[in-house]
């Protein structure tokens, strides 16, 4: 059996052993230390982003910016439906509904048309959305001035979950710095990885501080342990971040690296009649997280399930494009807006291994399998 290509494994060549050493050395193996501190500055540093909290998980730095934002129960809480589930999970952790909105066919991400459309719907039920929450999917910047002048024209504040979009900009701008709030995930398969671990930033601090606060079991400022609000466990730890002060130092490597391996599936693939997704126009840079494709060539037998199946028998990883929420068991009764444009890409997506660490040789073999696979 050949060499197991998996889809998006962490790639860990710099200093991570130093780093975590430095860490074991010290005993600093708690929430507080040199590490954190250094990676909170550099991810702000790099994003331009003036206030930093970081957290044990994307998951966890989402929630906090909702519980910043003041979400509670029953609020309306506007979301893309093509997503993760970790994207629309924190919604429902505190009781708020969401509402699932379908993506446009530029970017795959929220259609600003049916994100207006779903506002004039909560507006006419009688209450005003408390927050939208756009995802940046695969590192593609979504139509973010459009969205962003709907959420001011109807003043919601708006967080962006570019957990995938570490290192993606438009027009030059860091995604996660539009909104109010932004958040970046450091999981094993993301495009850089402190093991698990986020970051959420803002431009207003008071947001920081009460996601800190929260963070950290929510402890009133007293001589002893005095709560008023329910808090989390949700604080990064020394280790996590001096592994992701490591990788930080490589990410500008491992976004080329993941932008090569796009540019290298789709000369070679396109030909054949796979479709990519382009950057709109220049102002578009994506990091390119996860290299996805559609086929639709009714006349040729080979679904992109077949195409998986191939690539798997030859111990390579590919995945399904996300399935879209609102066909999800657990988001079934919530209200979506839309024209199923999601359900379309589900249907005939694939996202190709795409990690940093794939040699030129990889991407031969697993392009020579699929090549292979239609034509059989
Ligand atoms: C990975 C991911 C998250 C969650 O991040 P974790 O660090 O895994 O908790 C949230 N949203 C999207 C779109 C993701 O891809």
């Amino acid at each position: 059996m050949e060499k197991r290509i998996w889809i998006s494994p962490p790639h860990l060549t710099g200093n991570e052993l130093t780093y975590l050493k430095e860490v074991i050395d010290s005993n600093w193996v708690t929430v507080v230390g040199p590490q954190l501190n250094h990676f909170a500055t550099a991810i702000a540093g790099y994003t331009q982003s003036p206030h930093i909290t970081l957290t044990n998980s994307g998951t966890s730095a989402l929630h906090l910016a909702l519980r910043s934002l003041g979400v509670g129960k029953d609020d309306f809480v506007i979301t893309s439906t093509f997503t993760f589930v970790a994207s629309v999970n924190p919604i429902a952790y505190l009781g708020a509904k969401p509402i699932l909105i379908e993506s446009e066919t530029e970017t795959w991400n929220m259609s600003p048309v049916f994100l207006e459309e779903s506002i004039l719907w909560c507006l006419k039920m009688g209450k005003k959305p408390k927050a939208i929450l756009l995802v940046h999917l695969y590192g593609m910047p979504a139509q973010i001035e459009l969205i962003s002048a709907i959420a001011k024209k109807y003043d919601i504040p708006l967080i962006e979950d570019a957990a995938e979009a570490l290192g993606s900009t438009y027009k030059n701008k860091h995604l996660g710095t539009f909104g109010c709030l932004g958040l970046y995930s450091f999981n094993g398969n993301k495009i850089i990885t402190t093991s698990s671990g986020g970051a959420l930033i803002s431009d207003d601090v008071s947001y920081i501080k009460k996601a800190k606060f929260l963070a950290s079991q929510a402890k009133e400022d007293k001589r002893y342990y005095e709560h008023k609000e329910m808090g989390y466990n949700y604080q990064m730890t020394t280790l996590n971040a001096a592994m992701g002060l490591a990788q930080f130092e490589k990410l500008e490597d491992y976004i080329k690296l993941r932008r090569r391996n796009f540019d290298y599936y789709k000369l070679a693939l396109s030909p054949f009649g796979f479709q990519f997704l382009e950057e709109p126009n220049s102002n578009y840079y994506s990091n390119r997280w996860l290299t996805t494709m559609l086929w639709d060539k009714k006349e040729i037998n080979a679904s992109t399930e077949s195409l998986k199946e191939a690539l798997k028998k030859e111990n390579i990883e590919s995945r399904l494009l996300w399935k879209p929420m609102h066909t999800q068991p657990l988001y079934k009764k919530a209200k979506y807006f839309g024209d199923k444009t999601s359900e379309k890409l589900f249907k005939k997506g694939l996202c190709l291994p795409s990690g940093s660490s794939l040699s030129e040789s990889d991407l031969e073999r697993i392009t020579a399998i699929i090549i292979k696979k239609i034509k059989a």
